[in-house]
């Protein structure tokens, strides 16, 4: 029986906020893409996230069937991400409150997006006696393990939350069966808990097209070579590691002067914010500020025209779950030059649709990204087996994926309260 409705909870940010900068990015895709499809096979989505602006009303539609509540917990602006878990009780209360308002059962099942949500999720079960789902996104000790230089390691207060929500909920969801074994081994997850579903991608906003024009409408020339960054600007996603490279391969070619332009979209984040400048800083540090166009986020079909400009979208990142910036570039007819980090293994296939660097040294990345950027050959190929990749993945099969997991969930759910009752 597919749940009639569901609550999801995305307490730290909203579906719709722009992605690539903040605290949005892929998730914010994944919400936004999964509860559209869910309402259009028949499970009405009520999306519950934390009011930023005092301006936005207490609730939204997102799509048809699709619903978002701005749940008022703590100050609208200004609030630092770190400081989020003063405001569990405030959003969990909020969320309460709404249910509260309609006849018992009115919602059949939570979906969690990131601890946070996972945490007040797991009250949500308790009260409302529905399952819980949980996807983490990113997880605390898989993210200490891989920090970037003069990186902050994530407190141990997500650790302690992440670990009390593996063991509380019905059914997890994984990106990867990477990040199905980092749950099981880091955090002990029943191996018949954890679902893996791969991400989707827009097949019909990301599509290869004219390249020409695309260059053309961001003032690129139409024989440059570009290099482009996708994604939210902080140490983690490591956009150093290409401007880096990009200096090495001007070293390397100085005749490439003329023609090189690296673009980057995105805004600070995490703890890029702590100095939103830096990226900008380097460029000029490196002496290739004349090369590197910094561009705002955007969305849609104005993003898909910077893939089909670059000849090579890099992800550098250190940890990546996922990455839908590989997979989004792949769709698009572009290669992608990624860090054998994470999930990005699955979403590139190395020297089929892409290649994976192992390990954010300049001269590897250097080496990389030119030997995909300037043998054309070799660039074609990458090019043409690229869309076939990204066409192995769809939001709408993750959605139905998603309504097993959610089958599971509510066996796992019956059977729990099964042993509850025999040890009661
Ligand atoms: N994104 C966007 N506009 C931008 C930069 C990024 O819409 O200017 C989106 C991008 O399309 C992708 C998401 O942000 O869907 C980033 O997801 P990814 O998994 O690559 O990284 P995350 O943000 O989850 O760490």
């Amino acid at each position: 029986m597919r749940p009639r409705r569901a609550a999801v909870f995305s307490l730290h940010t909203s579906p719709l906020e722009q992605p690539g900068t903040g605290d949005a990015g892929g998730m914010n895709v994944y919400i936004a893409q999964t509860s559209r499809r869910l309402a259009e096979l028949g499970t009405e989505v009520e999306i519950f996230t934390r009011a930023t602006s005092s301006d936005i009303p207490p609730i939204a539609e997102l799509a048809p069937g699709v619903l978002v509540r701005n749940v008022v917990a703590g100050p609208f602006e200004g609030l630092d991400k770190n400081d989020l878990p003063s405001q569990l009780c405030a959003f969990a209360a909020g969320a309460l409150r709404v249910e509260a308002r309609h006849e018992p059962g009115h919602y059949d099942l939570v979906h969690s997006h990131y601890w946070l949500s996972g945490q007040a999720g797991w009250l949500a079960r308790e009260r409302w006696g529905v399952p819980l789902v949980h996807t983490a996104h990113t997880l605390a000790k898989v993210k200490n393990a891989n920090l970037a230089e003069g990186d902050s390691p994530e407190p141990r207060v997500r650790v302690l939350g992440e670990e009390q929500i593996v063991d509380q909920a019905d059914m997890l969801v994984a990106n990867t069966e990477f990040e199905a074994t980092d749950l099981i081994d880091r955090y002990d997850a029943e191996p018949d808990a954890v679902a893996t579903i791969p991400p989707g991608v827009d097949l019909e906003v990301f599509t290869p097209g004219d390249g020409v024009a695309a260059r053309e409408e961001l003032g690129v020339a139409a024989d440059a070579l570009v290099l482009a960054f996708v994604g939210r600007i902080q140490p983690l996603k490591a956009p150093d590691v290409l401007l880096r490279a990009a200096a090495e391969l001007l070293q390397r070619h100085p005749e490439l002067r003329e023609r090189l332009v690296v673009l980057v979209v995105g805004g600070p984040s995490g703890s890029g914010l702590e100095r939103p400048r830096a990226l900008q800083q380097l460029a000029v540090d490196l002496g290739i500020d004349d090369v590197v166009r910094f561009l705002p986020p955007r969305g849609g079909k104005r993003l898909a025209q910077v893939y089909r400009a670059a000849d090579v979208v890099a992800v550098p990142s250190h940890n990546e779950s996922f990455g839908l910036v590989a997979l989004e570039a792949q769709a698009c007819g572009t290669p992608v030059v990624a860090a054998a980090v994470g999930g990005l293994p699955v979403a590139v296939r190395d020297g089929v649709s892409g290649v994976l660097v192992d390990g954010h040294r300049t001269e590897q990345w250097a080496e990389a990204l030119s030997s995909v950027a300037l043998d054309r050959g070799l660039r074609h190929r990458l090019a043409g087996n690229a869309r076939e990749h990204a066409t192995t993945f769809s939001w709408t099969r993750t959605t139905e994926s998603l309504l097993d997991a959610y089958e599971q969930a509510k066996l796992a759910f019956n059977r729990s309260l099964r042993t509850e009752e025999v040890t009661a």
